[in-house]
């Protein structure tokens, strides 16, 4: 799974998306949209919305799956909760990893359970152009012991190891940047899906700055 508030999507989640399914042989990668992330601030876009920019930056990309679940969800969405969900469905015996980038990774301490994360899956952490190894001490705490440096080392077993991967395109591309290139009546061609783009001028999103 990778989780985020596609805030709104683009084309550093999917390229990276695609290409850990790839770097990791897995059958599928879900890209989990977040309602309420407990750690940010409230979207300017409800989560519908974000979810149906989702779906359409996804379109028919084989292995990747945009997943709503969270959505339906009742109360706080923790990953944990999402990753029990997936380890019930595809059994004990499977993979299951735990896809985030590497900003998303420095603030792990500060998640929900996040030892519990390493009894259900696999952590692992995608380089992102300019954010540095610079791990607090709980968080090198946390990761001791469980670091892997190569893929093989996940095979072996369903869960429990970290592993940090370089992708080949490394994508400078963050919602931030899309969001106020937006608000800006800037492009944002070749940064989203063109099907993103053009939901997102169809519906005006993101443009109240204009
Ligand atoms: P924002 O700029 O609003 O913080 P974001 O671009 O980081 O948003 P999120 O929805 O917060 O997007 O990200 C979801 C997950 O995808 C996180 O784990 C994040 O680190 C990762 N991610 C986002 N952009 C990239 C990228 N360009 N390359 C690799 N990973 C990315």
């Amino acid at each position: 799974m990778l989780g985020g508030t596609f805030d709104p999507v683009h084309l550093g989640h999917l390229r990276s998306a695609l290409e850990v399914r790839e770097a990791l042989a897995l059958d599928r990668l879900h890209l989990v949209a977040a309602p309420r992330p407990p750690l940010r601030d409230t979207p300017q876009v409800c989560a519908e919305e974000r979810f149906a920019l989702l779906e359409a930056g996804v379109g028919d990309t084989p292995g990747l799956v945009a997943d709503d679940r969270e959505l339906k969800r009742e109360g706080p969405s923790y990953s944990v909760d999402t990753l029990a969900e997936l380890r019930r469905e595809v059994g004990g015996e499977a993979r299951l990893c735990m896809v985030l980038g590497h900003d998303a990774f420095l603030r792990l301490t500060e998640w929900h359970d996040p030892e519990a994360i390493f009894s259900l899956a696999h952590l692992v952490v995608i380089a992102r152009p300019g954010y540095r190894d610079t791990r607090s001490k709980a968080l090198a705490e946390l990761v001791a012991n469980r670091e892997v440096d190569s893929v093989a080392e996940l095979m072996a077993r369903p869960g429990g190891r970290f592993l940090p991967l370089e992708l080949a395109s490394r994508m400078a591309i963050s919602a931030t940047d899309v969001r106020a290139r937006l608000a800006e009546g800037k492009s944002v061609r070749y940064l989203v899906p063109d099907a993103v783009e053009a939901r997102l001028f169809a519906r005006g999103l993101y443009q109240t700055g204009r």
